[in-house]
């Protein structure tokens, strides 16, 4: 997926400014659902659960290679096939080589950000196979030619009317407006899809290494008949999904679906383990994964691991009050909300999105969520000190900074500048007492009002006046 993060600001200012945008973030109702299930579940033995969540992906990822290893081999001796990307373009490679000695011509998919990562409809589409979403979201989103906009929820960006539009277009059927119905209408003409196609691709939520199996968690039941109707199945995920045993994968999935959606258990959990057997009456003739590096490795070892603990359940976006406000397309690649503001510099290098670090208020609201407590606010910090240190933030605040760290580490300045910056800013606010254009900060005042300090002294001389 072609890359846009650079433009953020644009994108996010075009999102604040847009009603419609603005109504589909305010209808986001998953963090009250998960309210109500950690509340049913218990928030002590919640927060107990979230510590061994983390610690499964640690040990998972503190070694990656020996897990992997046996995930191959006893995937392997179970009758898959484990390929292996380095980035995003081998994805496309591996996946054509596949349809090409299978003679595959069209492809059923269940949602897969990897897929997402790769730009697979495209490089599929290309080569001659026809691609054909199955999740609901991600099948309105190939309508409209959208990239998704949620990992969980892909087309939440789209209004009901917008939807109905859309069927009416490329359905050529009457307008329907109820949602039941639409998606009633979306079910039939998948279905000829699920029973022509004879590939099935599929992402992983995780890898069991002592299984070789993967384990699929859904909604709608489209990913069941993905991975078993067709003749051939390729499994496309990222290296760092496996885990080590099936104990480890009833570990995360107390906490994948109850994060994610706010239910307890998804519709549909699958644990597949190699192709069809002798004794099976269903199930693909050849099932493949292909594991994918796109920059994951890079991460071991270094300040960003603890991101690679990630489940993709969408609880930090969830909660983020700038997600919330711009919207899952102002980030400008597959990721949205903290966890892409991590991955997309991550992945795609700091240069590429700028910005992505600065989108945050740093409020913690997204690692208290966490189910695998990756500690957001902290990584979103190491990657600005990183932008600071390449010399990639504009001169102008990096000479703030400066200033502002001489001062804070100096009392007796920092307690005189702060004076006369509280005279100065009550003189901006005028009669009115707020300000309206800040020297040098206009960014912060473009879209606001600050209120001027009040007279009396700044807070250390108020809290100073209070011990006495
Ligand atoms: S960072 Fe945490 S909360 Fe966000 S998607 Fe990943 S696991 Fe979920």
């Amino acid at each position: 997926m072609q890359i846009r993060s650079v433009h953020f600001k644009q994108r996010a200012s075009a999102a604040i400014a847009n009603p419609e945008t603005q109504k589909r973030m305010a209808s986001l109702g998953f963090a009250a659902r998960r309210a109500d299930r950690v509340a049913e579940f218990g928030a002590a033995k919640f927060e107990a659960q979230r510590a061994a969540a983390a610690a499964v992906r640690d040990r998972s990822i503190g070694d990656l290679a020996t897990w992997i290893e046996r995930f191959e081999t006893v995937a392997t001796r179970r009758g898959a096939t484990v390929l292996y990307a380095n980035n995003a373009k081998e994805v496309g490679e591996r996946v054509v080589a596949i349809c090409r000695d299978h003679r595959l011509t069209k492809a059923i998919k269940s949602k897969s950000m990897l897929s997402e990562e790769a730009d697979l409809n495209l490089v599929l589409a290309a080569a001659g196979v026809q691609p054909v979403e199955t999740d609901l979201g991600e099948y309105i989103c190939q309508l409209a030619d959208d990239p998704p906009s949620h990992i969980i929820a892909p087309a939440m960006h789209k209004s009901r009317d917008e939807i109905a539009d859309l069927f009416v277009k490329h359905h050529g059927t009457p307008r329907l407006d109820e949602a039941a119905l639409l998606t009633r209408e979306a079910r039939e003409r998948l279905r000829s899809h699920f029973l022509s196609a004879d590939l099935g691709i599929s992402g992983g939520n995780f890898l069991i290494a002592e299984t070789g199996s993967v384990a699929l968690v859904t909604n709608e039941g489209n990913g069941r008949m993905v991975t078993t109707l067709p003749r051939v199945h390729i499994v496309i995920t990222g290296i760092e999904k496996v885990v080590p045993t099936l104990e480890d994968l009833a570990t995360l999935m107390r906490l994948l679906p109850r994060s994610a959606t706010g239910q307890n258990i998804s519709n549909y959990f699958s644990v597949l383990t190699g192709p069809r057997g002798r004794a099976d009456t269903d199930g693909p003739e050849h099932l493949y994964f292909i594991l994918v590096d796109n920059g994951r490795s890079s991460l071991v070892g270094g300040e960003l691991q603890d991101m690679l603990r990630c489940i993709r359940c969408g609880a930090c976006m969830n909660h983020c009050p700038v997600y919330k406000t711009v919207g899952g397309h102002s980030y400008g690649w597959v990721y949205p909300g903290p966890m892409g503001s991590v991955l997309t510099p991550a992945f795609m290098g700091l240069a590429n999105a700028l910005d992505l670090p600065q989108a945050s208020t740093l409020c913690g609201a997204c690692s208290v969520v966490c189910p695998v407590k990756i500690p957001l606010p902290g990584l979103l910090r190491s990657l600005r000190e990183r932008q600071v240190q390449a010399r990639l933030r504009p001169g102008q605040e990096i000479f703030g900074l400066k200033l502002w760290s001489f001062a804070a580490r100096h009392p007796w300045l920092y307690a005189i500048l702060s004076r006369w910056g509280a005279r100065v800013l009550r003189l901006l606010g005028g009669s009115s007492g707020m300000i309206s254009r800040l020297p040098l900060a206009s960014g912060w005042t473009s879209g606001r009002y600050f209120p001027a300090p009040p007279r009396g002294g700044t807070f250390r001389d108020r809290y100073a006046a209070l011990r006495k």
